[in-house]
């Protein structure tokens, strides 16, 4: 007889493999399905958001949220995380205050206090009392006077390095750097593939689209779902939808609607052998989709570096931004964007672009001017349910019995989506009861440094990036 799973999960991105994982962790079969040739290959993530400090328009909750929820994805996958700080500042043009932005550090601060007495092992931000630090433009004339540190130890010398590349003159004072660090897609999604490759609990299927789902849930069978691919149809009893910013094709299939927004990005990998000394992430805040949105450079290994410019000649792009529509469940991109997802880039943009990118951190960076094209940029979709496109903390939704479609915004999301879920599937008794869950993943924990080192080289060079992207600024033993 053909085999019924309990678990079909629709989507192979970080939300459909940590669900997998989690599984399989307590022993429970799933199938999942991945349309692509590897894991964790839709759009992209390289900040942990460890508080979210990235975006200074959004609320005290969604920053705690997205703290708590960091911190839980960086124990599941440390591999991953690239404990570099952040440089935070805002530019004398911009409207925000840096008292607003201190007080909402002083406000991590005893949250993440909190997240320690909860659980000692949620201290992966460093101690509380350095989560962060201010520099006044004094501390930094003294700072800048310093050597520049081969591998810095302590914030100071960390923004001693930055600051020396930094014109401050265009900064309010105080800037600050904070323990934000880095994520590294590559390494993330090397690690998920060799567990679910090395598990018997989940038949992972690679390469493999789904077309479509047909509900059978009102006729008596031994299961309620079959979901159908070009070559087969697989029987499974509960069904995770987490296609990422496609979700809206699963519910086409199903005939279920639901408001939802997609919207797609781009950030741009340039070569500078000039910065000298490794240098902490640098933010140079500013209002998102003006021409002077934020700036982001990204620090990776052998000179290379990576760009965000939240405006439309960069990060952003006109109708970048879709809304979904009582009649078009899944939204549809423009002809442009649409052809960037499924073929990828022509080279004059990538050129056009970068350079663009090059040129915003210049305004900051003076030494930058002298970047070039390091790579293709690292692009695509994400989505965002409901209609608020200034949403950062992702959900799960539970359109009907059975099923679970997965919502999130931000990597970090993908572990409290995946708890919800599991608690959902035993609540439905599809699966028994689960006792003594813990907060490791011992599937994870199993593959080695070594073994991530080599695939995660291997899925940069394959997704045509130089493989330096794969490698973390600073090396964990
Ligand atoms: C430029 C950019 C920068 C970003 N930076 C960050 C960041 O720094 N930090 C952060 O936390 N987040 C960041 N994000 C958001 C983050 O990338 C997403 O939140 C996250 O990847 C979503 O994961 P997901 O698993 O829900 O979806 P996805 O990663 O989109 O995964 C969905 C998967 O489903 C597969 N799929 C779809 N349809 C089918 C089908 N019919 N059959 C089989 N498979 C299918 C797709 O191939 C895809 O692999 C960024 C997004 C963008 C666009």
């Amino acid at each position: 007889m053909e085999k019924i799973y309990n678990i079909g999960i629709v989507g192979g991105g970080v939300s459909g493999v940590v669900i997998a994982l989690e599984l399989a962790e307590y022993g429970i079969e799933s199938i999942l399905f991945e349309n692509q040739k590897s894991v964790v290959n839709g759009p992209p993530f390289c900040h942990l958001h460890a508080g979210g400090n990235l975006y200074p328009d959004i609320s005290d909750v969604q920053c705690k949220v997205l703290m708590k929820q960091s911190i839980d994805m960086a124990r599941l996958f440390p591999n991953s995380i690239d404990e570099r700080p952040t440089f935070i500042s805002i530019p004398k043009s911009e409207k925000y205050e840096v008292d607003k932005i201190k007080n909402r550090l002083d406000m991590l601060v005893e949250h993440y206090k909190g997240l320690i007495d909860e659980d000692p092992a949620n201290e992966i931000l460093g101690s509380p009392n350095e989560y962060y630090k201010s520099f006044t433009k004094e501390n930094l004339i003294e700072l800048a006077k310093q050597p520049t540190f081969k591998q810095p130890n302590s914030l100071n010398e960390w923004m001693s390095n930055a600051i020396k590349l930094i014109d401050y003159e265009k900064l309010k004072t105080p800037v600050f750097l904070v323990q934000e660090y880095g994520w590294n897609l590559f390494r993330l999604g090397a690690q998920a593939q060799l567990a679910l490759t090395k598990t018997k609990k989940c038949n992972l299927k690679i390469n493999t689209k789904v077309k479509s789902i047909k509900d059978v849930r009102n006729q008596n069978l031994d299961y309620n779902w079959e979901i159908c691919t070009a070559e087969k149809v697989y029987k499974v009893n509960y069904l995770v939808n987490s296609c990422g910013f496609k979700t809206g094709d699963m519910d086409e299939s199903l005939h279920l609607n639901t408001e939802r927004l997609i919207e797609f990005k781009a950030a741009y990998i340039a070569k500078c052998p000039s910065l000298s000394g490794l240098i902490p992430e640098l933010v140079f805040h500013g209002e998102r989709g003006t021409p002077n949105g934020i700036a982001q450079l990204t620090p990776y290994c052998e000179d290379y570096y990576q760009i965000h410019g939240m405006t439309t000649d960069i990060t952003l792009f006109k109708d970048g931004l879709v809304q979904s529509k009582v009649n078009e469940i899944q939204p549809e991109f423009n002809e442009a964007i649409s052809q960037k997802l499924s073929h990828g880039w022509h080279k004059d943009e990538i050129k056009i672009r970068t350079e663009n990118a090059i040129a915003f951190v210049t305004k900051f960076v003076p030494k930058f001017e002298s970047a070039t094209v390091g790579g293709p940029p690292l692009f695509g979709a994400q989505q965002i349910h409901g209609d608020d496109p200034k949403l950062r903390v992702g959900e799960v939704s539970f359109p009907s019995t059975s099923y679970a479609r997965s919502e999130i915004i931000k990597a970090s999301s993908a572990l409290a989506v995946s708890n919800k879920i599991i608690k959902k599937i035993q609540e439905e008794e599809i699966i028994p009861l689960i006792h003594n869950k813990t907060n490791r993943n011992f599937l994870l924990e199993r593959i080695s440094k070594k073994e991530i080192d080599k695939l995660a080289g291997e899925l940069a060079i394959q997704r045509g990036y130089p493989k330096a992207l794969s490698k973390l600024v600073i090396e964990r033993e």
